[in-house]
């Protein structure tokens, strides 16, 4: 059997786009995903597509209409409170077809279709990646001990922790200073109607003090709640903070007690009424000076793996999924015989994408975690806004 050209390391949002375009184009691949199966998914939530860069990526790939048919058109209002619990700010969708939401189960779920089954090898999680002292072509390793050889071109998708990127740069995301806490609502609890109420199908956010609660509307109709709070980076490996985790109602407690006490119950109640696991999630970016390697044959990075991002700009899949696109084009363009050329023509597109977006999401985050907030950004927000009605 002959091997394919193209590893791809991750079966996420980039990597099965990638995929997709490259199957398209009848150019052979494998992607290496450290998930056992499709439907063991690390991360839950839910990402807003936007019509410029992810939704023309996805147009681009045959899958708007699959996407359509997923999306939720009517979960782009979004509702800023401060801990007050009074309504600061809305943000309505700028037009029906902008920003639509979609569950990330259902964004895996329709890339996954669209790509060949026997192209993704489940249960392979990468341990490394290096060139061949032999012929130059690169090798995949996993921590299994199988060492996939003979590829032209390694593409890491493997999100923040890439295992390709070394080959490119020394630099290494830094923690942001924040956490989110993740937990969920469902539809079967008895404080659904009040949290349909408060949060709508779309999505709210109070802030003040450096700490954050947000609420966004599922698919299934439960709602995704996150607590942001400044934490130190290894935070949840601490033992008492792990055990804490463990027990979801010894962890609102917590919170509600020692992180949010004086705020209005109108939004501390999404805190007290969430169930399921706790998960945490530290939130690391790419240093934007980092992002200007030079091109290194036989390896590219896209999505999270080249520039993990803070998700305050909301950018973080959409850049992921232009970066695919753009990739594929170059591919396709160059051939098989020029992938360094490829490569080097879409890092050109793409570093000043990724540094434009963790700029913004840096920003919005100082604005979002300010101790006054959600003053500055309410401020830069209702300009923008009367801006843009100005024309
Ligand atoms: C809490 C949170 C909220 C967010 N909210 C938003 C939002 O609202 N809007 C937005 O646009 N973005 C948001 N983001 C960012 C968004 O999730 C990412 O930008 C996007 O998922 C990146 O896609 P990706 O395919 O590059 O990487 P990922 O989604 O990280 O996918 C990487 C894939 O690689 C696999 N993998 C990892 N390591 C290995 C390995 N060693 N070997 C093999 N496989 C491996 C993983 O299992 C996964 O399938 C958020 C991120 C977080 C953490």
């Amino acid at each position: 059997m002959s091997i394919p050209p193209i590893a791809i390391l991750g079966a996420g949002p980039s990597g099965l786009l990638l995929a997709r375009l490259l199957h398209l184009h009848r150019i052979p691949h494998t992607v290496f995903e450290r998930d056992a199966h499709r439907s063991d998914i690390g991360q839950g939530g839910t990402l807003d597509v936007h019509a410029e860069t992810g939704q023309l990526a996805l147009k681009k790939a045959g899958l708007l209409e699959a996407f359509k048919a997923k999306a939720r058109y009517d979960a782009q209002r979004m509702v800023i409170f401060n801990k007050e619990g009074e309504a600061a700010l809305t943000l309505d969708g700028t037009d029906g077809e902008g920003r639509p939401e979609i569950d990330r189960r259902d964004l895996r779920g329709l890339l996954l279709d669209s790509v060949r089954e026997e192209s993704i090898v489940w249960g392979a999680k990468v341990a490394a990646v290096r060139r061949s002292p032999v012929d130059q072509s690169m090798e995949v390793e996993l921590v299994d001990g199988r060492v996939h050889r003979g590829f032209g071109l390694v593409v890491g998708a493997d999100g923040t922790w890439t295992k390709a990127r070394e080959l490119v740069t020394k630099a290494k995301p830094v923690y942001s200073g924040y956490h989110y806490i993740t937990a969920m609502i469902p539809k079967t609890s008895p404080y659904h109607t009040k949290a349909t109420s408060l949060v709508g199908a779309g999505g709210i956010m109070a802030t003040g003090s450096r700490r954050q609660i947000a609420a966004q509307r599922m698919t299934d109709d439960s709602y995704s709640v996150a607590i942001g709070l400044a934490l130190p980076e290894n935070w949840s490996r601490q033992t008492a903070n792990a055990e804490l985790l463990k027990n979801t109602s010894t962890f609102k407690d917590w919170a509600m007690t020692e992180k949010f006490s004086g705020w209005s119950t109108r939004v501390t109640d999404l805190i007290k009424n969430s169930e399921g696991a706790c998960r945490a999630w530290p939130l690391y970016a790419m240093p934007v000076e980092s992002l200007s390697w030079e091109t290194v044959p036989g390896v590219a990075l896209i999505g999270d793996a080249a520039h993990v991002s803070t998700p305050f700009a909301g950018e973080g899949v959409n850049c992921s999924l232009h970066d695919a696109l753009q990739l594929a084009e170059q591919i396709v363009k160059h051939g098989l015989d020029d992938l360094t050329s490829a490569v080097s023509e879409y890092e050109k597109f793409m570093f000043p994408r990724a540094i434009a977006m963790i700029t913004e999401s840096q920003a919005n985050g100082e604005m979002l975690f300010a101790e006054d907030a959600p003053r500055g950004f309410v401020e830069v927000f209702s300009a923008f806004a009367n801006a843009e009605k100005q024309g």
